[in-house]
């Protein structure tokens, strides 16, 4: 018997331009499964802290990533990230996690234990999947592809807006856009899957845009790439 093959939109871009909040929002509009690669290159750099291994080891990190076992389900509509079998989400968006994440996400042997995860969930279902590769190297045939991303400092003060009305604020603006700076670098000069746009990806610049009219121009990208009915 044939089976229907799944949709899949690329969305990537830097650190902070939204694409979570967007993708998220626009999967719940198609009925579509939200894929966070992000969360799952989190959830091993968690593993990784909980070895005592540090950002800066790169053998250790290769040499312990596989003991890191991540899988992912969805409750309610809600990606939950588990860690050899534990509910991982409220510990992966912290300072530390965060620079882990970038670090170990540079080093091959991490980014070969999520590529089977990530393909067949995208094989499996209709998916809005976010990254940094995800239209480069884990669905380069996927049916959209769009580069999501907004100036540094709009970046920068969407992240210090967020930190603020969680109560946090340890950290100025200037320090957040910083740290934004840094990873973005790090992720774009890396030498296995750098944060690129994809040759036949549509450019979508959201500094100007709020939430809903982002998600209506992820949509219309859609739309006009024929993928979905005028009505979704
Ligand atoms: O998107 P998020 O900020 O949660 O990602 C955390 C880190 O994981 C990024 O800075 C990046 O280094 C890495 N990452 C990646 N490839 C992806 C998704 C995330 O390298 N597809």
């Amino acid at each position: 018997m044939e089976t229907a093959m799944s949709i899949n939109i690329a969305i990537d871009g830097p650190a902070g331009a939204g694409k979570s909040t967007v993708a998220r929002r626009a999967a719940e509009k198609l009925g579509f499964i939200y894929v966070d690669t992000g969360a799952m290159y989190r959830a091993i750099a968690l593993y990784l802290l909980r070895q005592g291994v540090k950002p800066e080891e790169k053998e250790a990190i290769a040499g312990r990533c596989a003991g890191a076992q991540v899988s992912i389900a969805y409750q309610g509509g809600e990606q939950i990230v588990s860690l050899n079998g534990e509910n991982v989400n409220g510990l992966i968006r912290t300072d530390e996690v965060t620079r882990m994440s970038s670090a170990a996400s540079a080093v091959p042997a991490v980014r070969a234990r999520l590529l089977d995860l990530q393909r067949s969930l995208a094989a499996e279902h209709d998916v809005i999947m976010d990254g940094r590769d995800i239209g480069t190297c884990i669905l380069p045939d996927a049916n959209v592809k769009i580069f999501l991303t907004a100036s540094t400092a709009v970046r920068a003060k969407r992240r210090f807006d967020e930190l603020r009305a969680k109560g946090d604020t340890s950290e100025t603006l200037e320090s957040v856009e910083e740290k934004i700076i840094r990873r973005d670098e790090d992720d774009r000069n890396r030498e296995i899957s750098p944060l690129r746009e994809a040759q036949d990806a549509v450019h979508l610049d959201t500094s100007d845009m709020n939430i809903d009219q982002a998600v209506e121009a992820v949509l219309s990208i859609c739309r006009r790439k024929g993928c979905l009915s005028c009505d979704q």
